[in-house]
């Protein structure tokens, strides 16, 4: 009797194969006892292991980088660098100088820092705790002088099944023959989610109890979009899925024949449609789903995964790939966006007990000149390779703008004075992200050059309800006529002041709310790559005059719920 299984989607699509459990390699470390007289050894098959360690990182980090993006390779960059940290070394050594043998001091060190990772509050520090698990296991198999197993031998489609990936089992992932990932544990921002993604795996993770109820061989089907796991699916089950993979990849081809297309509406208006990217690994489905711009760099994605800020050097050159590859398109790229939820352990901050209302974004950026700054001239000598536009994350006062551009300008002009030569202006909006933002756009855009609105936020706030807090998850709406108010209130200030308004937060990747925020007059929307070509559909198919109509009626309902009856009645929905 075929089961299905419901869990947490991770990565989109659908896949077939026969279950491939992936265990741990359970690599138990000896607990046996050693005299003063074997410590050296010890010591010494030790530091062979963290050689032999480095050899193989280093192998795999080519082979990865050579089928997958920066991102995923950089993983193994990260595990390199914790081989070389004293402090862990340190732990060990001493660990076996009071009579550990190796393999023990090694479990021992592990342990210690996997607590620390695991009572951050940070869902990516706790990830990191899985790194170091993956790095002891590595060293104590290196002692044994056993061999890790690994994914590279599979020759047939698979669904590997596990309790967790480990970032080198899912660095060595080809979507080839691995046609889906289930694991037990790991949120959105576990790196074989990572890695799941950037290959187009489907994944999903958040079933505790899986791998007590598959079968190594068994068959198996994955739905990553509606994350669902069917077990010994029958013939009937088996055509209904290939019918649903094959409509979805007749839709995405035929979607492609609005490559080259304006984006515009029926009564001929035209919405700027962009991308969200988090790095120039995003780049190639940036250009294959023909993004208008950059709508959202999100750049803290290069402070992550890594033991300390990236230096000046490292940000221009990822900043150049962007604006070059992008030719005049507009690129808008975001300062650091760290805090909240965000965090960077290197930098070693104060624990806030309200970290979304705390130092983050621009606060930060303000009050850490030397990283503000260092990103700035990054971003000043790229401005050269492209059409750069500056973002500023969560500015609350106008104040903050005015600091954050001076602090741009003084840069670009010592930047120049070194060149000797000036620059193209470089055009500096925010984000409206806060209420109080919101509330001001009117005397900000007289500052600004262009807003873009970020929902994901400016929701949160506006309804006092954590985007991340399940519990509250029923206050977050999208659709409440409060959120709609300043929405609509920022795009006047907007049009009044002759700046453009742009949207990058989730809401402009949802048909229901870009019928209203069409009505409203946005400019532009920003959305993830994959979702642009579909949206430029949508919008082809409808009128704004019809969507003001419905914009305008939104604004007096009660509740979200009115608003979406409303929404539902005009679109024929209901
Ligand atoms: C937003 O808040 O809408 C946004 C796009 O920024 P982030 O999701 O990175 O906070
Ligand atoms: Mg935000």
């Amino acid at each position: 009797m075929p089961e299905i299984i419901t869990g947490l989607k991770l990565s989109e699509g659908i896949g077939f194969g026969s279950i491939f459990i992936s265990k741990r390699t359970d690599i138990e470390a000896s607990d046996r006892e050693i005299d003063a007289d074997q410590i050296e050894e010890e010591i010494s098959a030790y530091k062979e292991s963290i050689q032999e360690a480095h050899i193989q990182l280093r192998k795999l980090r080519e082979n990865v980088g050579e089928h997958l993006d920066e991102d995923s390779a950089a993983i193994f960059d990260a595990h390199i660098m914790m081989l070389d940290d004293p402090g862990f070394n340190e732990h060990i050594i001493n660990s076996i100088n009071n009579f550990n043998n190796a393999e023990k001091a090694i479990r021992l060190a592990g342990e210690v820092y996997i607590t620390k990772f695991e009572s951050l509050d940070s869902e990516y520090m706790k990830a990191r705790a899985l790194d170091v698990k993956d790095i002891c296991m590595r060293l104590v198999a290196n002692v044994q002088g056993v061999q890790l197993t690994d994914l590279t031998h599979v020759d047939e489609p698979v669904v590997v099944v596990a309790d967790e990936l480990t970032p080198s089992a899912s660095a060595q992932l080809d979507s080839k023959y691995i046609k889906g990932i289930i694991t037990a544990a790991g949120g959105m921002t576990s790196h074989s989610a990572i890695i799941a993604r950037s290959l187009n795996i489907p994944a999903i993770s958040g079933v505790p109890d899986i791998l007590s109820k598959v079968t190594h061989g068994e068959d198996i089907i994955i739905d990553g979009f509606e994350g669902d796991i069917v077990l010994s699916p029958t013939e009937v089950e088996m055509a209904a899925y290939s019918e649903k993979q094959k409509a979805q990849e007749e839709r995405e081809e035929k979607l492609k024949d609005l490559i080259g297309k304006e984006t515009k509406t029926l009564d001929g208006i035209n919405i700027g449609l962009y991308a969200n990217i988090k790095g120039p690994e995003d780049l190639n489905d940036v250009s294959s789903n023909d993004a208008e711009g950059i709508g959202l760099y999100r750049t803290e994605f290069l402070y992550m995964n890594r033991m300390n800020l990236p230096s000046e050097e490292e940000q221009f050159e990822a900043y150049k790939a962007v604006l070059s590859d992008m030719d005049d398109k507009p690129v808008i790229i975001r300062t650091l966006d760290i805090g909240g939820d965000k965090e960077l352990s290197y930098l070693n901050l104060p624990k806030e007990s309200n970290p979304f209302l705390g130092e983050r974004s621009i606060r930060f950026l303000l009050k850490n000149e030397e990283i503000f700054k260092t990103q700035l001239r990054a971003l000043i000598r790229a401005s050269e390779h492209g059409n750069l536009k500056v973002m500023f994350p969560m500015v609350t006062t106008i104040d903050e703008f005015n600091r954050a551009k001076a602090l741009l300008i003084e840069e670009k002009e010592k930047y120049e004075a070194e060149i000797g030569k000036e620059l193209s202006e470089i055009a500096a909006g925010i984000m409206v992200e806060t209420p109080s933002a919101a509330m001001i756009s009117d005397q900000l855009a007289k500052h600004v050059d262009f807003f873009s609105i970020g929902s994901n936020d400016l929701i949160q706030y506006t309804m006092a309800a954590d985007r991340l807090n399940e519990q509250v998850s029923d206050l977050y709406q999208t659709y409440h006529p409060s959120v709609l108010g300043l929405i609509k209130k920022v795009i006047d200030s907007g049009r009044n002041n002759n700046k453009w308004v742009g949207i990058c937060g989730e809401m402009a990747c949802d048909h229901k709310s870009i019928a209203l925020l069409t009505g409203f007059g946005i400019d532009e929307l920003s959305v993830s790559p994959k979702k642009i070509l579909g949206i430029r559909e949508y919008i082809s198919e409808i009128k704004k005059t019809d969507m003001e109509q419905l914009s305008e009626s939104v604004l007096s309902c009660d509740s979200a719920e009115d608003v979406l009856y409303l929404i539902e009645e005009h679109l024929n929905l209901t």
